[in-house]
């Protein structure tokens, strides 16, 4: 048997659509007690990928499952649209290679291409999520670049400039050199580092004043040499002088050995307090930009350019690992340097711009790319002679752009940031320091004693929300006591304008409205009237400087993406325009997404701007998820050649396999994608398929029951309606608790362990037209395949559809989703008692099938008893569950020993009767198989043909009754001319042939 599972899948999404179900499973919760679902935007820059439907599935199956319960819902998703991700894409559809191509192109050109990318996305996007079943109201999808998503941030952008959390920090920042922007802290996730192997180089500074005397020094990134003011090293390590090759070079003295190897010896051993203020000089010495730096360095005191200077342990440790314990510290051009710069009070020297380029003033590199020429300056301190010790290959993890993967360089730049633990004194004068780090010396200044900074509202907000898995908070507490400043500002096109004017007089302001920014306004306004508030054309507004009357135009940076995103449980939410509403859905019950990354963003964003705004946490559970991977476990990748096409696999496989794969998945560990997964989890559902063609087989639609509901009579039918009661339960508990994985599992456990190789298989006879029973087993049958399409509905929208659709009678609802949540009133104490009892049954038959099978008895013969040793036994006293063993394990009689404790001894001496009876069980067997190969029906009868020895013809004979009946056959002829027309079959029966053929009778 098989079921197509994409074509069957295409009908029923026609007839959702016909029947316009989804509509009226709105209008039929509408106004009842709320469920509020906060869709994490999607960015719509590419089709959606396979992964994607993990987080798809898990928001379709919460949102179909509180609808079943009658929960009203809003059903919106949600598409992210600005920011680099787009950008980019579309800068490689224009071929552009840097900022400046899109500048020539034109910033409004530019930004409506970015556009016109997030509508082509977004509705292929909306199509595809629709093919996977989800159920959302797509028409009234919220898109972040809506107007009303920018102007919402504007309000707590300007919140937060109110509260003193905003303001411009001078830093040593990530900095992507093709996209031309600082990367923000927050941006850098684990996936974003990647192996690359760099020339290192060790080279020597003479020392002044000491002839011979050098500081060995090693680094990874040669490019930023030019940059050198000064050498780091601990006070407290101990520096040995070594005597190599007539030279003498101080290192570390624990690295001697590795660095030298042999033929060296150390002359003398000091603390590296005693090496602090030596002074040397460098091959770069000679460059305009470096002399005019050790001009100025000059006149103040202390000089401490080219200077070995004492680190700071908390900024910038010093390891005996490797290098050589002396380190290259170049303030403009790293991080740490730029913190123990700041402390120190170094000079420093910029030697790139926005794009790595050297900058003017830095001789024959100007103009060159520092991080495409590496060897620019390793080849000059070779050509100049003296200056290198050694040069090698080093390979470490090192951090690239999240976007276009470029390498990252350092840059000291001016950034936007949102403060975490204080307010600032905004002034023209100096720039606070970003980091938290030293905060009692910066110009941090605390609020007062009794109001919480944002950091300690993050922390409280994070602690009160549910967080599956529970390490999620752990992980978010961790990333909130640890980070930085958030660095909002990006100098970029497509995005967020940041509503800050700063004037040239120092003073800035920050825009918290368009009507607030159309009143201000005194220049412009007719340019950017009727146009989004997006670049270039909100940057031709003007406004009076508040200080000195100037006017000021905006900045032209654009904001950090995840801003869209976090504002969302407000801007969706009517926030700005219906209180009422805002309130009503706000909090949010859930959220649900893959969890790497979203900790430093989405879930980050999400809380700050609650904190701000309202101090509390907009969601009740954050539920998060892992990654999708391929078969192997490794990460699926366009190039690597191992993406599977969601368009394909959901064409190829159906939605239901792949929601169900994703169903039962624990969200902690990644999931293994691929067509051999994907065909084990359809060859379970066919077990479920089977014993839904098995009904349909042998139930016409006219002998289904007359209603839907249950009162068993039969111990099986008591059981299995229990049973499926119970699942109903378990079902709704997990579902309460967001545990999707334990219902799929419960689910299929049902029906593949319960149903299918339980009930159906000891039921079978009894849907035969001739049993008495039949009605009763139909009624349970059909409760439980009702049920259990219920159940499933959330998780497989299809099949359970499909099913339901299959079962319904006049007076039901006309699709599953529009039934109510099953109810399990036959889930009590009573049937656990009876579950537990099945449980012994098929605890006892397992072991006896297993007995039968180590001493090669076949099932199908007969044997005398079987005893069962155990006192503490429940069914000893039930005679039907007793009945259900014999006939199983296919025994006449059960005995009991309490005496002893829990085995199980099988009688298997055959007596002539059991032996015969065995033998006719065998023929019966093979005649039914030859039914099947003759393509006959169950209902079919037949007229049958023997040929056999004399043995068998007698023992045919003895049992011609029993063996008419079984195979549904009229009459049989013995040892007599066979039609010619008929097909013959050998079978052989305990070693001995019959041949036989039959004939259906017309
Ligand atoms: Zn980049
Ligand atoms: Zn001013």
């Amino acid at each position: 048997m098989s079921y197509n599972f994409p074509e069957q899948e295409n009908n029923i999404l026609k007839f959702w659509q016909e029947h316009r179900v989804f509509e009226k499973l709105r209008q039929k919760n509408q106004g009842k007690k709320r469920w509020s679902f906060l869709d994490g935007p999607i960015t719509a820059n590419n089709p959606m990928g396979v992964h994607h439907a993990w987080g798809r599935t898990y928001k379709d199956v919460l949102q179909r499952y509180f609808a079943m319960k009658g929960f009203d819902q809003r059903y919106q998703n949600g598409f992210d649209c600005q920011g680099l991700w787009v950008e980019v894409e579309v800068e490689k559809e224009l071929g552009f290679k840097t900022k400046k191509d899109i500048e020539a192109y034109g910033i409004d050109a530019f930004v409506q291409k970015c556009k016109e990318r997030v509508g082509t996305y977004s509705a292929m996007q909306t199509n595809q999520s629709i093919r996977l079943g989800q159920w959302m109201d797509w028409e009234n999808s919220y898109y972040t670049m809506s107007d009303e998503n920018n102007y919402a941030i504007w309000h707590f952008l300007k919140k937060c400039f109110e509260k003193g959390y905003l303001y411009k920090g001078r830093d040593s920042v990530p900095w992507c050199p093709r996209c031309g922007t600082a990367i923000s802290q927050h941006e850098i996730l684990t996936e974003e580092y990647k192996e690359i192997v760099h020339d290192s180089v060790y080279f020597q500074l003479p020392i002044k004043g000491h002839k011979d005397e050098y500081l060995l020094v090693w680094t990874t990134t040669p490019w930023t040499l030019p940059a050198n003011i000064a050498v780091a090293v601990d006070e407290k390590i101990d520096y040995a002088l070594v005597d190599y090759k007539n030279n003498h070079y101080w290192v570390a003295k624990d690295l001697a050995e590795k660095i030298f190897k042999e033929n060296y010896s150390i002359a003398k051993t000091v603390k590296g307090e005693d090496l602090v203020g030596l002074k040397y000089s460098f091959a770069f010495d000679n460059l305009p930009k470096v002399e005019e730096v050790a001009f100025r360095s000059a006149q103040g005191k202390p000089d401490l350019f080219h200077t070995v200077i004492a680190t700071d342990d908390r900024i910038m440790p010093i390891t005996t690992q490797d290098g050589t314990g002396l380190v290259h510290t170049a303030v403009s051009a790293g991080q740490e340097d730029f913190k123990l710069g700041q402390k120190l009070g170094l000079p420093l020297i910029e030697v790139i711009g926005e794009d790595a380029v050297y900058l003017e003033g830095l001789g024959e590199f100007f103009g060159q790319n520092a991080k495409k020429n590496p060897k620019i300056i390793l080849d000059y301190l070779t050509a100049e002679g003296g200056w290198i010790f050694e040069i090698l290959p080093y390979k470490h993890r090192y951090p690239t752009c999240w976007r276009c993967k470029t390498e990252l360089v350092w840059r000291v730049v001016d950034e936007w940031y949102i403060s975490m633990d204080g307010s600032h004194v905004n002034s023209k004068s100096q720039f606070p320091n970003p980091k938290p780090f030293d905060s009692a010396q910066g110009e941090q200044i605390q609020n007062s004693k009794s109001k919480k900074t944002l950091r300690e509202s993050l922390t409280d907000a994070t602690q009160s929300i549910n967080w599956i898995p529970a390490f999620g908070k752990e992980r978010e507490l961790d990333w909130l006591a640890n980070m930085h400043d958030w660095l909002i500002s990006k100098k970029r096109y497509w995005g967020l304008a940041l509503p800050i004017f700063e004037c040239e007089c120092g003073n800035f302001e920050v825009i918290g409205s368009k009507e607030e920014l159309g009143k201000r306004a005194i220049e412009g306004w007719e340019k950017f009237e009727g146009n989004s508030p997006h670049r270039p054309w909100i940057d031709y507004v003007k406004i009076k400087c508040k200080k000195c009357k100037k006017p000021v135009a905006r900045i032209k940076d654009v904001g950090n993406p995840w801003l869209d995103a976090g504002i969302v449980p407000f801007s969706t939410l009517k926030y700005f325009s219906d209180k009422a509403y805002w309130k009503k859905w706000f909090p949010i019950e859930i959220v649900c997404e893959s969890f790497p990354g979203q900790f430093k963003n989405w879930f980050y964003s999400l809380l700050v701007m609650a904190a701000v705004l309202e101090d509390e946490a907009p969601i009740k559970t954050i539920f998060g998820y892992a990654s999708v991977v391929d078969e192997k476990g490794e990460e699926m990748h366009k190039s690597k050649g191992n993406a599977i096409w969601f368009d394909d696999a959901i064409e190829k496989v159906g939605a239901d396999p792949m929601r169900w794969l994703y169903a039962k998945s624990n969200p902690t560990e990644n999931v293994k994608f691929g067509y051999k997964t994907l065909d084990e989890i359809k060859r379970k559902l066919l077990i479920l398929y089977n014993v839904y063609t098995f009904f349909h087989t042998y139930v016409d639609k006219k002998d289904f029951p007359k209603n839907s509901a249950a009162s068993p009579e039969h111990i099986l039918d008591k059981w299995i309606v229990s049973k499926t009661d119970h699942l109903i339960g378990i079902a709704a508990f997990n579902l309460n608790k967001y545990d999707i994985a334990k219902t799929a599992l419960a689910i299929e456990d049902f029906f593949n362990n319960d149903v299918s190789l339980w009930y159906v298989r000891r039921s079978r006879k009894r849907f035969h037209e001739d049993n008495p029973d039949r009605n009763k087993a139909i009624e349970t049958l059909y409760y439980v395949l009702l049920n259990t399409a219920k159940v499933m509905a959330p998780i497989m929208p299809f099949f359970a559809e499909k099913m339901y659709q299959d079962l319904k009678t006049a007076d039901m609802p006309e699709s599953v989703h529009l039934c109510d949540w099953p109810s399990n009133e036959h889930d009590g104490q009573t049937n656990l008692d009876l579950e537990q009892q099945m449980d012994e049954v098929r605890n006892i038959v397992n072991l006896a099938l297993a007995q039968r099978a180590a001493k090669s008895i076949k099932v199908r013969q007969p044997i005398a008893s079987i005893t069962i040793k155990n006192k503490n036994l429940k069914i000893k006293d039930a005679p039907d569950l007793l009945e259900l063993v014999k006939d199983e394990v296919n025994v006449k009689e059960i005995l009991f020993d309490d005496t002893i404790e829990a085995e199980l001894v099988l009688d298997v001496h055959l007596t002539e009767e059991l032996k015969e009876e065995g033998m006719v069980r065998d023929l019966v067997r093979s005649i039914q198989d030859f039914r099947k190969e003759q393509r006959l029906k169950p209902e079919d009868k037949i007229n049958i043909w023997f040929f056999a020895n004399e043995t068998l013809v007698k023992m045919l004979e003895k049992n011609r009754k029993f063996l008419l009946k079984e195979i549904r056959a009229e009459q049989y002829v013995m040892q007599k001319d066979f039609p010619p027309e008929l097909f013959k079959k050998e079978v052989f029966i305990d070693n001995q042939k019959i041949i036989l053929a039959i004939k259906k009778i017309a």
